[in-house]
């Protein structure tokens, strides 16, 4: 893989109509955050919010992912946050594993520009993009997985937790483990 600089990198983002779902989108919805995070989070794609500011993880649930990672005292501002695919889908469907592999060559490019060394896999899509399709994301939440030195932690999506409250006390635990994988990594450094 090539890697290009952020500049490029957007400018690609922009102009891609390598899929069907940049129809009747208002923004793609790139990624923001620390370009030197040592955490990267990977959600699923676009929502109503996302797509009309073309900022990603805003709105209700971007709001509780806001809390989640204060509640173990990590400033939003201090990772970076994208999604698996960079354009909403039609009525918040879920994307197609088509669809996701298409858009998933610019999510590697943003993991190799930011080259974190924990990445937070926040729902189903995400997992089966990232890890492999045949997971579940109840089954994986909460278990390190490690790739070529990278810490995946897969856990459920805020909006997830929004619309099924009674999984936040597994979330919680996922942040925990989060917390503690940073205080590990920082002690060897
Ligand atoms: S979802 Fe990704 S691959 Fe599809 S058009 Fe949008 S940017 Fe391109």
């Amino acid at each position: 893989m090539i890697v290009t600089s952020w500049n490029q990198l957007h400018k690609d983002i922009l102009n891609c109509t390598a899929c069907p779902l940049h129809q009747g989108i208002r923004h793609k919805v790139a990624g923001q955050g620390d370009p030197n995070a040592t955490v990267m989070i990977v959600g699923e794609g676009p929502g109503a919010q996302e797509d009309l500011k073309g900022i990603a993880f805003i709105g209700a649930a971007g709001e509780l992912l806001t809390k989640m990672l204060a509640a173990i005292h990590i400033d939003r501002k201090d990772v970076y946050i994208s999604n698996v695919i960079k354009c909403r889908p039609p009525n918040n469907r879920t994307p197609t594993m088509q669809e996701c592999n298409q858009c998933l060559p610019f999510l590697r490019q943003q993991f190799a520009l930011v080259r974190p060394q924990i990445m937070l896999l926040m729902g189903s899509t995400a997992l089966k993009a990232l890890l492999s399709p045949e997971l579940t994301i109840t089954k994986s939440r909460g278990k390190w997985v490690e790739r070529k030195g990278i810490w995946m932690l897969p856990t459920y999506h805020p909006a997830a937790l929004l619309r099924d409250p009674a999984k936040k006390i597994e979330a919680w635990h996922d942040m925990q483990l989060l917390e503690s994988k940073l205080k590990e990594l920082d002690s060897l450094i």
